[in-house]
């Protein structure tokens, strides 16, 4: 059994093919016989990879703090839901619970998620898989911002390697069997 955390936005994109990446994503993960860790709660993204791997049969842990658990609606038909008393500890745990980390596309919340688990690679708290899904070009402005720093020498050439690019959900599926 591999624990996927899943960062992903808490509102629902207007691109349809990004929503339905969400819905693909959740469902595989539940035909892999792989366990979900998300953010917990039931809207945006959040609520439709939930929703698609529990429909599957999925095993799926939300981690929410307390004084979220009405703003992003806490799902109430999860695997198991941990309650936490603030962000970074949320964080840690989702840290710690997981075996490879999938950035769909999403907000500042996301951006937030991805930079601190890329950081805490850089740093090395954990050595464990981070998988960027670039669809439909979404995080194209991510992927020229670091060529930049690069170019600029403020990242190294080695740090492009702490984090994987998937442009479909195939090549995310597969990076994960690795
Ligand atoms: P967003 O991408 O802004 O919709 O947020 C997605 C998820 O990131 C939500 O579950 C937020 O609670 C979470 N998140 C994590 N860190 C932060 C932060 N520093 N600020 C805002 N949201 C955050």
């Amino acid at each position: 059994m591999k624990n996927v955390c899943v960062y992903c936005g808490s509102r629902k994109p207007l691109d349809i093919e990004i929503r339905s990446l969400a819905m693909q994503l959740g469902e595989q993960i539940a035909l892999k016989k792989w366990a979900i860790v998300y953010g917990g709660g039931k809207v945006g993204m959040m609520g439709l990879i939930a929703d698609a791997s529990l429909s599957n049969n999925g095993e799926v842990i939300g981690v929410i703090p307390t004084h979220l658990k009405r703003a992003e609606v806490a799902h109430t038909g999860l695997t198991k839901l941990h309650e936490t008393q603030d962000m970074h500890t949320r964080k840690a745990l989702m840290e710690s619970l997981s075996d490879a980390f999938v950035v769909l596309p999403g907000g500042f919340g996301t951006l937030d998620e991805f930079f601190e688990i890329l950081t805490w690679r850089q740093l090395g708290i954990h050595n464990k898989p981070i998988i960027l899904v670039n669809i439909n070009g979404y995080f194209d402005g991510l992927e020229l911002f670091t060529k930049k720093a690069v170019s600029e020498d403020f990242i190294k050439e080695e740090g492009l390697e702490l984090f994987q690019i998937a442009h479909s959900l195939e090549e995310c599926i597969e990076m994960l069997e690795q």
